[in-house]
């Protein structure tokens, strides 16, 4: 069937869909608080009440599924849920985002599940900055994680990177250099002032002009590849035969494309990662709604969305971290971490 439009012509084709709230890191830009209030262990959805969910959206022309968190491999048995998932005629690609830190462990059990692809975030590659900027140890088993999962095949393996200054902002051409010696593609993403990030300031972002300074400066000019699908990845080559990305979603959001909207692990739909309100599909379906009930919270939800969460953040004059400590302690489903990234 036609792809549901929102109210900007944007089609709803890609669901985030967060398996836990939980994550065995506390990366500085995400999680830097001491303390968290997560979500009920009760409220979690189960593998069988996400896997209807999905085939609802899958009904409605979503064709790309991205599960993350928290930390998806925190989640038990999660490849039986890729495993689940993977069966589903309508789904074309089905992704997964994680820290690594467990991946060595599983990075075959997923492959073998059925997974299409993997990402992988890594911010340095200097195991007591990992440990500084994470709270926790265990970069080597990142690295033992990325090499798991070429070992295991998965061959569309990128590398996500959040650049902050003064933190990591000089790694750029020894992370360029190590993706490109494990057959991966890395991404610098942009600082962004989402929830949870409450130490977040303009001056420790590093945009996208500067970081495409100085990869020329390291590398020689990068030349623009085209797109290669809705991502919000610009990618690059560089003259060495090098391609990496860069996601500017704090100065270049890319929300006039966005097809994509994120499902909490306890049910919760957001249409934007910036929107304050999502609605609530775990009550329903646990009250028994049939799908022609729940499709109707959803299409109605989506035909008249018009969320440019990041382009409206852009054009704050005094722009800060987007939900104060208060207010994430009132509701954790503001967090990054819980609507997944
Ligand atoms: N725990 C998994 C991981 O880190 O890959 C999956 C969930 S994490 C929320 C998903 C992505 O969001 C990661 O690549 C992380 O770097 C990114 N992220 C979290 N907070 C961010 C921020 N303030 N700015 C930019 N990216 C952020
Ligand atoms: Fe870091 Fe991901 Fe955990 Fe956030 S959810 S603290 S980005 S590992
Ligand atoms: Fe999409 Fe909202 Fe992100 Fe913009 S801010 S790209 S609308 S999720």
């Amino acid at each position: 069937m036609p792809p549901l439009l929102d109210a900007l012509r944007r089609p709803l084709t890609s669901l985030r869909l967060s398996v836990t709230d939980r994550c065995n890191l506390r990366c500085a830009y995400c999680m830097p608080e001491e303390e968290y209030r997560w979500l009920d262990r009760a409220a979690l959805l189960t593998f069988e009440e996400l896997s209807r969910l999905v085939d609802l959206f899958l009904s409605l022309g979503v064709t790309k599924v991205r599960l993350t968190g928290g930390e998806p491999l925190v989640r038990r048995d999660l490849a039986e849920l890729v495993a689940q998932l993977a069966r589903k005629p309508g789904l074309t690609d089905l992704a997964l985002t994680t820290n690594g830190l467990l991946l060595a462990a599983e990075a075959g059990a997923l492959r073998r599940a059925g997974l299409h692809r993997l990402t992988v975030s890594l911010d340095t590659l200097e195991p007591a900055r990992f440990e500084r900027l994470t709270r926790r140890s265990g970069l080597d088993q990142v690295l033992a994680g990325i090499e798991a999962a070429r070992t295991a095949g998965f061959r569309e393996l990128k590398l996500d990177t959040v650049v902050l200054r003064g933190v990591n902002d000089d790694e750029l051409a020894p992370l360029l250099r190590y993706a490109k010696s494990v057959g991966a593609e890395l991404r610098f993403i942009e600082y962004m002032d989402v929830g949870g990030a409450t130490r977040w300031r303009r001056e420790d972002v590093v945009d996208r002009r500067e970081l495409l300074a100085r990869v020329a400066a390291a590398f020689g000019p990068a030349t623009p590849l085209p797109a290669r699908d809705a991502a919000p990845a610009e990618r690059f080559v560089l003259p060495d035969g090098t391609t990496f990305g860069i996601i500017a979603s704090t100065t270049a959001p890319f929300c006039r494309s966005c097809d994509r909207s994120r499902l909490t692990a306890d049910g919760h739909w957001f249409l934007c990662l910036y929107a304050t309100r999502g609605i609530d599909l775990r009550a329903p379906l646990r009250a028994g709604a049939d799908d022609a009930a729940l499709r109707a919270l959803i299409v109605p939800a989506w035909s008249g969305r018009s969320d440019r969460g990041a382009e409206e953040r852009l054009a704050l004059a005094d722009r800060g971290a987007f939900a104060p400590l208060p207010q994430l302690r009132d509701d954790p489903h503001l967090e990054m971490h819980t609507r997944g990234g």
